[in-house]
């Protein structure tokens, strides 16, 4: 364990922008969220928890697959796959993380490997960062991860006041050691550490009833519930959007004259098109399908498929959707039915 003193903070990221992409959290448009920093001046280390995802750093909003161009006799196609970048992902919160191991049993299974998102995310080391002021909406510890929960960071940072205390818990992590001028930590620098997260994870005041509830799931899929759930529902599809764990998306191919690209880019299982056929038929036609799509996926689904829910906890949809349908509402209801 190290610690860096703050004035050392803006050293160290230049040292580790002078051979990585860095992105971390940044003011956007009044909000926090992850981009490409260009200075250290652009971090905002002092966020409570970003309104975008650092999910687009592995999984982006929009994306090209492959570009193609027909030369009258054959096609050649040429792969966009992102390769050979080194990242850093700095100052992302222990949920966040968590989120992208929940990704990886989906785009890296046994069964299916996604290269796309593989080669984003094995190049980029994972700096966590504690947090010191979880929100009020936040309910991490009923999902299996904590404010401190250092699963799935390579190196960690906890904000002592005057400095943080780092820690380097993987190879990927050791590397950036080499642009660090910190200093060994002091035993009084572990324990305020250490007090610093038990407090934040006794004040984690949310909780939801995760024990039974896949159990319960399965046996409220005709459940007159769901006709209630979706009336005020808007289908706006801001949760699933700024959700780190959903992952839909569609693809398309965007042509013109003899050449174009396939593109995929996010989609939404509260939109009524996501599961519409060219036949017209659409086996989701109304809300009460979708929204029920959307909590069975999280919590009876993928937890069949993956042994996890998919849900870490981090509170966005709670903050952000329009009419305050709030999911740890939703759990109570259903443990009620
Ligand atoms: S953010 Fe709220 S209103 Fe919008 S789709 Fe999600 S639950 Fe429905
Ligand atoms: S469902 Fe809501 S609380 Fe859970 S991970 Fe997604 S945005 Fe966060």
């Amino acid at each position: 364990m190290k610690k860096l003193p703050k004035e050392k903070v803006k050293p160290f990221v230049e040292k580790l922008l002078q051979d990585y992409e860095v992105l971390g959290p940044m003011e956007t448009a009044g909000f926090a969220s992850f981009g490409r920093i260009m200075s250290p001046g652009e971090l905002k280390l002092n966020y409570q928890n970003s309104k975008k995802t650092p999910k687009e750093a592995f999984f982006p909003q929009w994306e090209v697959m492959f570009r193609y161009r027909s030369t009258g006799q054959s096609v050649e196609v040429k792969s966009a796959e992102d390769t050979g970048r080194r990242r850093i992902l700095f100052g992302i919160r222990p949920c966040d993380i968590r989120a992208a191991l929940l990704l990886d049993l989906v785009f890296d299974s046994l069964d299916f490997k996604d290269p796309y998102y593989i080669n984003k995310r094995k190049g980029t080391i994972v700096v966590g960062l504690g947090c010191n002021h979880p929100a009020s909406t936040c309910f991490c510890t009923s999902v299996n991860g904590g404010p401190f929960s250092r699963e799935g960071a390579d190196f960690f940072m906890t904000d002592l006041g005057d400095g943080y205390l780092v820690e380097v818990l993987s190879q990927k992590g050791r590397k950036l050691l080499r642009g660090f001028d910190g200093k060994e930590a002091s035993e009084e620098d572990k324990e305020r550490a250490k007090a610093i997260a038990d407090s934040a994870t006794r004040g984690i005041s949310s909780v939801i009833e995760a024990d039974g509830l896949m159990e319960k799931l399965e046996k409220l899929t005709e459940a007159p519930f769901w006709d209630f759930l979706h009336e005020k529902c808007l289908g706006c599809g801001i949760c699933t959007y700024l959700c780190p764990t959903c992952h839909c998306f569609d693809m398309a191919d965007e042509a013109f004259d003899l050449k174009g690209q396939r593109v995929r880019c996010w989609d939404s299982c509260l939109f009524p098109l996501f599961t519409l056929e060219t036949s017209g038929h659409n086996p989701r036609p109304t809300g009460r399908e979708r929204i029920r799509q959307r909590i069975m996926h999280k919590f009876n689904y993928f937890f069949y498929t993956h042994k996890a829910i998919a849900c870490v906890g981090c509170g966005r949809c709670i903050i952000h959707c329009p009419v305050n349908l709030d999911i740890r509402r939703v759990i109570d209801d259903i443990h009620r039915e």
